[in-house]
This record gives structure tokens, C-alpha cells and sequence, in this order.
């Protein structure tokens, strides 16, 4: 009983952090105009590319700007606790939301990659599966020849986005074309201990204004958290923190300049 209750209170005080939290950078940031460049999206699991950078893809591909997204995980195993839907099932639904989601935004299913990594076991540097989540990715990158490159922050705050930027950094060194690497958040302000800019470099941070495409974004967010829910009642993407999804439904998306190489 006590347990429980310890656990309630620390994630009323993590909800109410996360939200101050996304209002203050919010109004701290500068605010930047999205570029022209063509851009690839690395998502760990379907609905990251949404939830960190829907009005980014929305944006650009209103302007004709060439747009993909490479999802590394189906996130089959988003329901393993809560009822045990069979992971391929709970995945193939993912992947066919993704699909509805990324349409919303104006994407194509043929705009779409899938490396069918295992969920939750997204490798770190040294770790089994590393080194070939690397080599594969570099050569999609360089078959795509896209100018940014969009992943989660290294300190996002969910061991599979950690990774995932680990992977897409070590990617980008083997490039020869002209790119950039800019990174989006999903869970920093709900799963990142304080203080924040010991992790964030808030000089390299900034503000999109996405107010033109919102009814855009918000259909894609809602194919994953308003779509037939899986048997236990949750959404298929997992039981997310309320304070997170206030964030997603915020008028802009924060974003930082990673490493630019080959300029
Ligand atoms: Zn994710
Ligand atoms: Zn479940």
C-alpha cells in the first residue's frame, strides 16, 4: 500500500514537472523557420515520428520537400505487462498505424522503412547487434541521400531513443553527402532528471511554430492513441503519461542542433 502510493505521488510530481517543464522551454526558445532541406525521420517506434516531429514532416512536405522516416522497431512489445498481446500482433497493428499516422502528415507508405528491430533491445555502443544497426542504417542513408537527419536526443530519456540516436550518430560518420543531424524529444521532459541542462545543451535548442499544420498532426496522433485499443484498453503505442501527450498536443516542437558534417 505504501509502495503504491509512493509510486502515485512520484508520478503526480514527474506529470506536474513534465508540464511545467515543456511550457518553460516553450517560452524560452528562439523561434526558428523550418528549412528547405529534403529530411529523413529516425523513429524507434511508430509514433515517435509523430509525437517529436509530426508538424516538422507536415510542414516540409506541404512545401514538396522530400520527407522519410526509417522505424527501427514495430514496438510489438508495447503490451507485454498489460495483457500479453502477442508481440508480432501488437507489432503488425503498429506498423499498419504507422501507415494511417504518416499518411496524415502527408507521406506515403512507400516513404516509410522498417528494420524490424527487436523492441525494448534497441543495441548501445558494445552491445550485441550495435555495429550492424550502424552499417545497415548508413547504407540507407546513403542510398536516401537526405540533407537533415531527425532522431531522438541522446538523453530523450527511453533507453530505445538513447540508443537509437547512438546508432544514427556512429551512421553518420560513414556519410559522404552533405548532411545534418538535429535531434527531437519524446519522453525528455517527463523521464529526465533534473536538473535539465546537465543532459541539454539549451543553446543548440529550438522552437517550431507548427500552429498551420496542428490539424494535421492531430489526426496522425490520434491513429495511434484513438484507434481500436488493444484488449486491455490502452492504446496499441502503451499507456502513455497524460503529461506527455499534453506535450505533443502543444502548438510547437522543440528540436537541437546536432553535428553537421561534410560542410
Ligand atoms: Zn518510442
Ligand atoms: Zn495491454
Amino acid at each position: 500500500m505504501l509502495i503504491k502510493n509512493y509510486k502515485s505521488l512520484k508520478n503526480t510530481i514527474k506529470a506536474i514537472r513534465c508540464r511545467l517543464r515543456r511550457q518553460f522551454y516553450a517560452g524560452c526558445l528562439q523561434s526558428r523557420n523550418l528549412s528547405s532541406h529534403s529530411a529523413v525521420v529516425v523513429a524507434p517506434h511508430p509514433d515517435d515520428e509523430i509525437f517529436g516531429a509530426g508538424g516538422m514532416i507536415a510542414m516540409k512536405r506541404e512545401a514538396g520537400v522530400p520527407v522519410r522516416v526509417i522505424f527501427l522497431a514495430e514496438g510489438g512489445g508495447s503490451h507485454s505487462t498489460c495483457c500479453a498481446t502477442d508481440y508480432e500482433e501488437v507489432g503488425s497493428i503498429r506498423r499498419q498505424q504507422a501507415v494511417e499516422a504518416t499518411a496524415c502528415v502527408g507521406l506515403q507508405s512507400d516513404d516509410l522503412t522498417w528494420f524490424n528491430m527487436r523492441d525494448g533491445k534497441i543495441p548501445f555502443d558494445g552491445q550485441y547487434g550495435f555495429n550492424e544497426a550502424v552499417t545497415n542504417l548508413a547504407n540507407e542513408f546513403e542510398r536516401l541521400k537526405l540533407t537533415e537527419i531527425y532522431c531522438p536526443h541522446p538523453h530523450d530519456g527511453f533507453p530505445d531513443h538513447e540508443a537509437a540516436s547512438r546508432i544514427v550518430q556512429h551512421a553518420a560518420q560513414h556519410l559522404k553527402h552533405i548532411h545534418r543531424i538535429i535531434y527531437y524529444t519524446v519522453w525528455a521532459c517527463y523521464n529526465t532528471p533534473s536538473p535539465m541542462s546537465k543532459f541539454f545543451d539549451w543553446n543548440t535548442g529550438w522552437l517550431l511554430d507548427i500552429r498551420t499544420v496542428a490539424e494535421k498532426k492531430d489526426a496522425a496522433t490520434q491513429r495511434y492513441l484513438n484507434s481500436k485499443p488493444a484488449p486491455c484498453g490502452y492504446p496499441y503505442c502503451g499507456r502513455l503519461p497524460k503529461a506527455l501527450v499534453h506535450g505533443v498536443k502543444m502548438p510547437n516542437e522543440i528540436f537541437f542542433d546536432g553535428d553537421v558534417h561534410n560542410e
